[in-house]
């Protein structure tokens, strides 16, 4: 049987909200099959939480944001895509502000934390979400198609009238497992155009930016001084957001997500109208013959 997975202990980080620049305290802690990704503000209630789900994603202006009985959680993104890249079903997350912390700006500090507090398997089937007829949004110009697939495939490129941007590869696709997500995609982080910074500020976004945690992009080149960590990092990163943007839905994809310049917004546009579609999915489990599954996940990651 492919089981559910969750961590084995509680483990913490700190570090500064992106666009709050607020010190933000996390804690991912274990959970019982069957319960999903909740996430809870220690500095609020509780009591309330929030289970992840597509329909609660409010603000999608840069990041992506839970909104749920006048709480909210922002910048979940990475959060939730390291959660995908390990296949991690069950976890409660605490913050003490709303902004998860954006740590380097990629995943690769979250794979860290939940392969340091151990991935453990659970006595429940793991549920995945396959694919059964195509459908695809557009919007702008943009385009985000599901379609049928073996495995679990993604495929993002995109195009810039950008000096620099122009000479980059803009298209990557990757077969989605534990290990190939943790060496391909995790370590790829966020970017953004050095002329913006300021203005971004002015909206009260990008307040906790900096070159620590975002690659800078300048006109004929970037500014961080180590280079970049992928010859293609910056698609890689918007399949690192593809990740966790559709993880809200609780489940892993079984077949082929394609895009064309999404972002979170029609991300999460596109994953709602796959799930209204009911005609065009189903769950599925395997219980019986774990050979058949299409994801690995390795235990220890
Ligand atoms: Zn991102």
């Amino acid at each position: 049987m492919t089981r559910q997975r969750s961590i084995k202990t509680s483990i913490s980080a700190c570090g500064v909200g992106l666009h709050s620049g607020v010190k933000v305290y996390m804690t991912l802690n274990p959970a019982p099959p069957n319960t999903g990704i909740i996430f809870r503000r220690t500095d609020v209630d509780l009591k309330k939480k929030i289970k992840v789900s597509p329909y609660l994603v409010g603000d999608t202006h840069l990041h992506t944001t839970l909104s749920y009985e006048g709480l909210k959680v922002s910048t979940i993104e990475h959060l939730m895509s390291a959660l995908a890249g390990l296949g991690i079903d069950n976890v409660i997350v605490d913050l003490d502000q709303e902004e998860v912390p954006i740590m380097d700006g990629s995943s690769s500090n979250f794979v860290f934390l939940l392969v340091s507090a151990g991935i453990v398997e659970q006595d429940k089937p793991k549920k995945f979400i396959k694919i059964k007829k195509p459908i695809r949004v557009e919007k702008e110009g943009k385009f985000v198609e599901f379609k049928p697939g073996a495995n679990s495939e993604f495929r993002f490129s995109m195009d810039f009238d950008h000096p620099f941007l122009k000479q980059q590869k803009l298209s990557a696709s990757i077969m989605l497992s534990s290990d190939s997500y943790i060496r391909e995609i995790s370590r790829a982080r966020t970017f953004g155009f050095m002329r913006d910074i300021e203005y971004l500020k002015t909206l009260g976004l990008a307040r906790g930016a900096s070159l620590d945690n975002a690659v800078g992009i300048e006109e004929n080149c970037i500014a961080n001084k180590n280079g970049l960590r992928y010859e293609d990092e910056f698609v890689k990163h918007k399949i690192l957001d593809a990740l966790g943007d559709l993880y809200v839905s609780g489940y892993s994809l079984i077949g082929v997500y394609e895009a064309f310049k999404s972002g979170h917004e029609l991300n999460n546009i596109s994953i709602r109208a796959l799930l209204d579609n009911k005609e065009a999915w189903e769950y599925v489990t395997f219980e019986e013959d774990d050979s058949e599954m299409p994801i690995s996940y390795s235990i220890c990651a």
